[in-house]
């Protein structure tokens, strides 16, 4: 296919005079989200999560003993996070390799998912968290920690609460809920964040681009009913797993 149509040209308009966005969401709409929980046999617990176009799968090992050994602490098990896009995930190859990006978002997703979970009870082991991204199309640090909690949670690590996450961009000066790729990259501003909803506690905000303090408040609050949204459907996923299995236990 020639380099021309595989480019994502900017529409004229990112969002219609009726307030309907390029792919017909209206400001405060999510994309459509898909939640399976327990995907993986290999691992001890895992999610595969559609968002919109993002295809991301997520994988948890442990607690497990940690190798090397001297990285161990002797109060609590430590948090490994591995964020990753394959080769594939984006419309232009991506080396296989981590870049400085992924090395960095691991991070975040670590610091976000970090605070949710007792470490305490699991002295002197490692809990890894694996997040492919199959598919990119704008939001997936948000859509991996949305998919990494709910894997954890199949792992049945003792957590605080479930952490769920969702961008709020500003397109054409309007704020939008859950920006794809497109609006990511011809919008004025993007701001990722992640919270333990129960708690109501943050644990991921960054922002990127010009807003003023008035639009990042209601951005916030944009991003808090997302995430609220996002809460019920990692709830109920986790819900519709454990059911099927009451089910066939109570078949057999
Ligand atoms: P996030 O996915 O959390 O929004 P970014 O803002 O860094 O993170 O990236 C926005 C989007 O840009 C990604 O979701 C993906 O669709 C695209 N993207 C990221 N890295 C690459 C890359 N190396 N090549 C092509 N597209 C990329």
């Amino acid at each position: 296919m020639s380099q021309l149509v595989r480019k994502v040209e900017r529409p004229p308009r990112l969002i219609d005079e009726e307030g309907r966005r390029a792919d017909g969401r209206k400001v405060d709409e999510l994309r459509r989200i898909k939640i399976e929980v327990g995907v993986l046999k290999n691992a001890d617990g895992s999610c595969y999560l559609e968002q919109g176009r993002n295809k991301i799968m997520a994988a948890v090992y442990g607690p497990r003993e940690l190798h090397p050994r001297h990285l161990a602490m002797p109060d609590r098990a430590i948090l490994r996070c591995r964020y990753h896009m394959v080769p594939f995930s984006v419309l232009e190859r991506k080396s296989p390799a981590p870049t400085r990006r992924e090395i960095e978002l691991s991070k975040v997703i670590r610091e976000a998912l970090e605070p949710a979970i007792f470490l305490e009870y699991f002295p002197r082991t490692t809990i890894d968290v694996f997040i492919e991204v199959i598919q990119a199309d704008g939001g997936t640090r948000c859509a991996g920690i949305t998919a990494a909690a709910v894997a954890l949670a199949d792992a049945g690590i003792p957590m605080r609460d479930l952490v769920a996450a969702i961008a709020v961009g500003k397109v054409e000066g309007q704020l939008v809920l859950d920006p794809m790729d497109l609006e990511d990259r011809y919008g004025e501003a993007d701001m990722p964040v992640a919270m333990m909803p129960s708690l109501g506690k943050i644990t991921l905000l960054q922002a990127d681009g010009l807003m003023t303090l008035e639009e990042f408040e209601k951005a916030l609050e944009l991003a808090m009913r997302g995430i609220k949204e996002i809460y019920n459907k990692q709830k109920e996923a986790l819900r519709e797993k454990y059911l099927a299995i009451k089910r066939e236990v109570e078949v057999t």
